[in-house]
């Protein structure tokens, strides 16, 4: 291949806009780049913007807290903004009881009306898991053999059922991987030793790597693979995969979320997220977004209780499902994309992957890097 001299992004989120960044400064010759989106803003899911009527800082798709293990992915998102700390310490109600998440000592202590001490609690949580399971094969086994089944009917049965939509039976063992169990009091609901939200919001950050004078960001702009692959020298694509392809194997399963906003005066439920684990309380979480900036005041504030459903055509799709059926289609589409030439798929929905924000960045320079280096050579 030539030198680039012309490329397209597709996607002003997080993979679009560090390929763009990473190229633009990187390259010897830095290429025409241009950038578009769907959307009439960037940023993608993690779009953040200043509501108007009461000036708190909203995450518009939903909550997003920056989490990473990586100090090098750390260093480069504080190259762009400033982060302030945040530590995401999310209480749950259940059967109108508020509770401590992750589950720790406390959760273990308040849900059994007990007052273990860690070993204690370790011992208590090895006799209520079930020994039966070698490998757990689905979510519910995960859970029953690390938790037993009081504190998975308690907090993750009723909101994983309300979240994707189905028996936690069908869903990966992976997903609740990402949870941990705690037998102290650590409340934090990562692990991560880097945590912080951005000072003026993530919309911020895309900003600043979008701004170079060879990128060119349209916005509002939907893509057509057929009209746009001949006319650029590559493509780095992060919309949906089966978008990309028409279809042509069906639609990959997305559980999507939709929000409903409701204002007042002072603090409504004084923290940032509670999540909802009665099956029979129809939302999974409630939002209040001030406090992801506890460093500003304001008077007002603004919550959105958050619903799950499934995707239909005109809803944003947020976690990819993986079910069997779907891995069967996406490996389908995988066939058909390694035979592309010119397109690299990178970011949550062209590799139809339930990603981080920090995955997505850490996994955008990979692949800048590559295509960098492949030109180097
Ligand atoms: N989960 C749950 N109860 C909770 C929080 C999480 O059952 O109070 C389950 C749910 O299935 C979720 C998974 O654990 O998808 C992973 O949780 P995480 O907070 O990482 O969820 P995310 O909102 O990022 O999917």
């Amino acid at each position: 291949m030539s030198y680039p001299s012309d490329i397209l992004i597709v996607g002003a989120g997080f993979s679009g806009a560090v390929v763009a960044h990473e190229l633009s400064v990187n390259l010897e010759n830095p290429p025409k780049i241009t950038v578009i989106d769907q959307r009439n803003h960037i940023g993608g899911n993690c779009h953040t913007e200043r509501d108007s009527k009461t000036d708190v800082m909203i995450h518009r798709y939903g909550p997003h807290i920056f989490h990473t293990d990586n100090e090098g992915t750390w260093n480069y998102v504080n190259s762009f903004v400033k982060f302030r700390p945040f530590v995401n310490r999310v209480k749950a109600k259940y059967q109108n009881q508020i509770y401590s998440l992750p589950v720790n000592l406390h959760t273990i202590n308040q849900l059994f009306g007990q007052s273990l001490n860690p070993e204690e609690a370790k011992r208590f949580i090895d006799l209520q898991a079930d020994r039966t399971i070698d490998e757990p094969s689905n979510f519910e086994e995960q859970a029953l053999k690390f938790l037993g089944e009081k504190l998975y009917k308690a907090f993750f049965f009723g909101y994983t059922k309300k979240q994707w939509g189905c028996d936690p039976k069908e869903l990966p063992a992976s997903i609740l991987k990402r949870l941990p169990i705690r037998f102290n009091y650590d409340d934090n609901y990562y692990s991560d030793p880097y945590q912080g939200i951005p000072e003026e919001g993530y919309t911020e950050i895309v900003r600043k790597m979008l701004d170079h004078p060879n990128v060119n960001v349209q916005l509002g702009v939907k893509f057509h693979p057929e009209n746009s692959n001949q006319k650029y020298d590559h493509v780095f694509y992060s919309g949906p995969i089966d978008e990309y392809f028409g279809y042509r194997f069906g639609k990959l399963g997305y559980r999507t979320v939709y929000f409903e906003r409701e204002d007042g005066e002072g603090d409504f439920q004084g923290n940032a997220v509670i999540n909802y684990c009665d099956e029979s309380v129809p939302w999974t979480r409630i939002h209040e977004h001030k406090h992801f900036m506890p460093w500003e005041k304001n008077d007002k504030t603004i919550w959105f209780k958050e619903f799950s459903k499934e995707t239909e055509d005109s809803d944003i799709p947020y976690y990819p499902k993986r079910l069997i059926s779907d891995m069967e289609k996406f490996q389908k589409y995988q066939e058909v994309l390694e035979k592309q030439s010119g397109v690299t798929f990178l970011g949550r929905l062209a590799t139809y992957r339930y990603m981080d924000m920090h995955h997505v960045i850490q996994e955008a320079r990979e692949v800048a890097s590559k295509f960098i280096y492949d030109f180097a050579r």
